[in-house]
């Protein structure tokens, strides 16, 4: 899930338009970013199974990225560093709200793989993803309603408005291409890399598309 977490950021970006909605997008995203770092550094894994044709669905070993208390621990500690950079209480509350949200969407979608704390705490998952046209419905409602909150009554010029939605249903296409038809990645590293690099290039464009000009 890429589109839907970006989903969220926007909408709780709309509470908060003096920040560039791409923090609060980054920080939806915050535990993905910390999972692909790991596995690069070698402290989480992912496998692609067997049937990865079947599933789409890689397996992952993810306790410091998504367990449920480093997820806790994340949200507060992003909320706190955005509390310091943009001094407004507002923000910093939002921030741990957005950070935390990726944690229950996944919670939704993947199998029963994320653990309480890690190790051999029970593992949690609601595997919508078994249901995969169900999962994709929900998470483009997820991306139109995100858009709708944070486009309205926004002070985007046209153009980026018009740039912001094209590029999130993009997204929302691309995510849906890789979660039924796309081949299964070379290698683990192969997709952390690549996932990173995605992460960073939506942040960065979710960034000049969501100044605003005052
Ligand atoms: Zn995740």
């Amino acid at each position: 899930m890429l589109a839907g977490h970006i989903g969220v950021g926007l909408a709780i970006g709309r509470w908060e338009r003096r920040v560039n909605v791409a923090v609060f997008v980054a920080a939806a995203l915050l535990l993905d970013v910390m999972l692909w770092l790991f596995i690069l550094l070698g402290w989480e894994s992912v496998r692609i199974p067997a049937d990865f044709l079947t599933t789409h669905q890689p397996e992952f070993v993810f306790p410091y990225s998504h367990s449920l208390l480093a997820a806790l621990f994340w949200s507060v500690a992003a909320g706190l560093v955005v509390r310091f950079v943009y001094p407004r209480a507002r923000a910093g509350w939002l921030i741990l709200v957005a950070v935390f949200s990726h944690w229950l969407l996944d919670a939704l979608v993947h199998r029963a793989e994320l653990p309480l704390a890690g190790g051999a705490t029970p593992q949690v998952g609601l595997a919508l993803w078994g249901h995969m046209p169900v999962a994709l419905v929900i998470e483009a409602v997820i991306v139109l309603v995100g858009l709708f909150a944070f486009v309205r009554g926004s002070k985007l010029a046209r153009g980026r408005a018009i740039g912001l939605v094209a590029l999130n249903l993009g997204i929302l296409a691309l995510t849906a291409v890789g979660m039924t038809v796309a081949p299964a990645p070379p290698s683990a590293l192969a997709m952390a890399a690549s996932s990173l690099l995605t992460l960073a290039v939506v942040c960065g464009a979710l960034a000049w598309l969501g100044k605003t000009e005052v």
